[in-house]
């Protein structure tokens, strides 16, 4: 992938949420705000391409106010009819891997909307890869209604626990405004930190 630091000009973003709509209406709607910072900003938005729950919001509410909206699907989403058919592009990938590479390829960061274990699992994905210094590229929760507050708190114990150093856990932004979270994305700066422990610290 590429490992170049894009903060500087942040042309598209990948927003990883839930395909299911939530129970609660202020998901959408959060997902209607961000899809309006992205636009106002000529951002791009990079998706799982699907047309059902807060992933069709947050698509259907770009093409709606007139940005672009790329899916990356795998065939076998695309075979269960889940795909959106309407949007700037839509890449169709071999496999989930592939998919979620290709997704990370074509955008200069990564922020995850309230979703269910597809959206943790591409979120914390992109961080991992970010703590192993393969990309700079900036990645935020967007904590909507205090949905993200007790994975934020569970993420500073492991920091307390010593599993994840302040600098790697701090590569995650959290944010409950849209507006506020693609600011931060611009003011990003990796921090320079190595995950491995040194050789003498370990004695
Ligand atoms: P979840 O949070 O479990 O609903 O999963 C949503 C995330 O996983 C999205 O960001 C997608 O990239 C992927 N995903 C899960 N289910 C689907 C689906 N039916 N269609 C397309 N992508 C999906």
């Amino acid at each position: 992938m590429n490992t170049e630091s894009s903060v500087s000009s942040i042309k598209s973003l990948c927003v990883y949420c839930g395909s299911n709509p939530g129970r609660q209406p202020v998901y959408a709607t959060a997902a209607r705000a961000l899809a309006q910072a992205l636009v106002r900003r000529n951002i791009r938005l990079v998706y799982g391409g699907a047309s059902v729950g807060i992933m069709g919001v947050v698509a259907d509410a770009v093409l709606q106010l007139g940005g672009e909206a790329v899916g990356v699907i795998p065939e076998a989403l695309l075979r269960k009819e889940v795909a959106h058919h309407h949007l700037t592009e839509l890449h169709v990938t071999k496999s989930m891997h592939e998919r979620k590479m290709r997704m990370a390829e074509l955008s200069d960061g990564f922020i995850a909307l309230p979703g269910g274990i597809g959206t943790l699992e591409e979120i914390f994905e992109v961080w991992t890869w970010a703590q192993l210094g393969f990309h700079h590229k900036p990645c935020g929760l967007l904590n909507v209604a205090g949905y993200y507050d007790a994975l934020a708190a569970f993420l500073d114990h492991t920091m307390t626990e010593q599993f994840v150093k302040p600098p790697h856990r701090s590569m995650l932004l959290v944010e409950s405004d849209p507006e506020a979270l693609v600011e931060k994305f611009f003011q990003y700066q990796p921090p320079v930190v190595t995950k491995w422990v040194e050789k003498d610290a370990e004695c």
